[in-house]
């Protein structure tokens, strides 16, 4: 790994999982290795949790293989180039995935939209270089965004020139598809980190006390969470950017306009059953800001979120808010 990957997965890896003494069991097996562009940390305890962690590695490999817009012959890649592709030649999670993304789309007025391939090339955010695009780039690119451009009747229609892009829910989804399996193994708990996405299982007798990175130093915490058999995600403008002429770039885009969104938030962290779910979420209420987001949460009553403002503010949905720990100075919005 490059130093900068490290880097990156250092800024990555900061929400975590704070153990306490009833977690520590005998037969806690753990494993870090780097995939999807990020550093994965699995902890899994029981029984089966040798073999359990193995099949999970397989697992998350193989639907990397699959989302990857950067892997060759991933089905995004494919769809990518042909701009269209049968339900028939594509896995049934790339069905899955497309369909739940067209709806998340429509359900956060496009806030969250896999068809901004093209912006997020411009920005090189999948590439060594990034750089800052002109507003002309940015305006003809923004002609083959919109997920009205997305067609899913008995296949993929894309019209010409639309790029798809999986990055703001295909590690939630894997995440998902890892907790489904982990069903056939006898196991007691696991703690799976992708990326900025964490999920907890397991019944043990105390919750599971979840750290939330605090965007100003992402090597500490801004409070933690108290939570259990759930998806914690958090989409943050500390987790991948680039700096010129002092002004952070950062990789959460507003497809409306391809520059990075700007509604006053350093961080939202999703919490809800779904990892997809949190992870589209989470991208999707970076993008609408404080005071829509907030709203869109309580409208919503499966999921609950924790906003952090540009100023280190915390506000959280009526939900989490009792589970919310903040560290000592965090000044939390009622
Ligand atoms: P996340 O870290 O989950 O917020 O996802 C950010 C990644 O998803 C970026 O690196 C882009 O690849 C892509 N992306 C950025 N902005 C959006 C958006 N508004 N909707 C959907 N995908 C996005
Ligand atoms: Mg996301």
């Amino acid at each position: 790994m490059n130093i900068k990957k490290a880097a990156f997965c250092y800024a990555l890896s900061i929400i975590m999982v704070l153990f306490t003494s009833c977690q520590v069991m005998s037969s806690t097996k753990s494993i870090d290795f780097f995939a999807m562009d990020t550093v994965i940390s699995l902890k899994i305890s029981g029984k089966q949790a040798d073999t359990a962690l193995t099949q999970t590695k397989k697992e998350i490999k193989r639907l990397e293989g699959i989302f990857s817009n950067t892997i060759e012959h991933s089905d995004i890649s494919m769809i990518n180039q042909n701009f269209q592709a049968d339900f028939e030649t594509i896995h049934p999670e790339t069905k899955e995935i497309l369909q739940l993304s067209n709806h998340l789309s429509e359900e956060t007025n496009g806030c969250f939209d896999i068809t901004l391939g093209n912006f997020v090339k411009l920005w090189g955010f999948t590439e060594e270089t990034k750089r800052v695009p002109s507003p002309i780039e940015l305006q003809q690119a923004q002609q083959h965004v919109g997920n009205a451009h997305l067609k899913l009747a008995d296949g993929i229609l894309l019209e010409q020139q639309i790029q798809l892009d999986l990055g703001a829910i295909a590690k939630g989804y894997i995440t998902d598809q890892v907790v489904n399996l982990l069903q056939q193994y006898d196991i007691d708990s696991a703690i799976l980190s992708i990326g900025g996405n964490v999920s907890v299982i397991g019944n043990q007798q105390q919750p599971f006390q979840v750290g939330i990175a605090n965007p100003m130093q992402p090597n500490t915490l801004i409070g933690s969470i108290s939570v259990s058999n759930c998806a914690i995600v958090t989409s943050g403008d500390y987790q991948r950017y680039f700096e010129q002429d002092g002004i952070r770039y950062h990789h959460i885009l507003d497809p409306k306009t391809g520059y990075p969104a700007n509604q006053g938030l350093s961080s939202v962290t999703v919490i809800c059953e779904s990892a997809a779910l949190a992870d589209a979420y989470a991208t999707a209420l970076f993008v609408m800001g404080l005071d829509t987001g907030i709203q869109f949460v309580e409208n919503h009553p499966e999921i609950e979120a924790i906003f952090v403002t540009k100023e280190g503010q915390v506000k959280c949905s009526t939900g989490i808010d009792s589970q919310f720990t903040p560290h000592s100075n965090v000044q939390v919005i009622s």
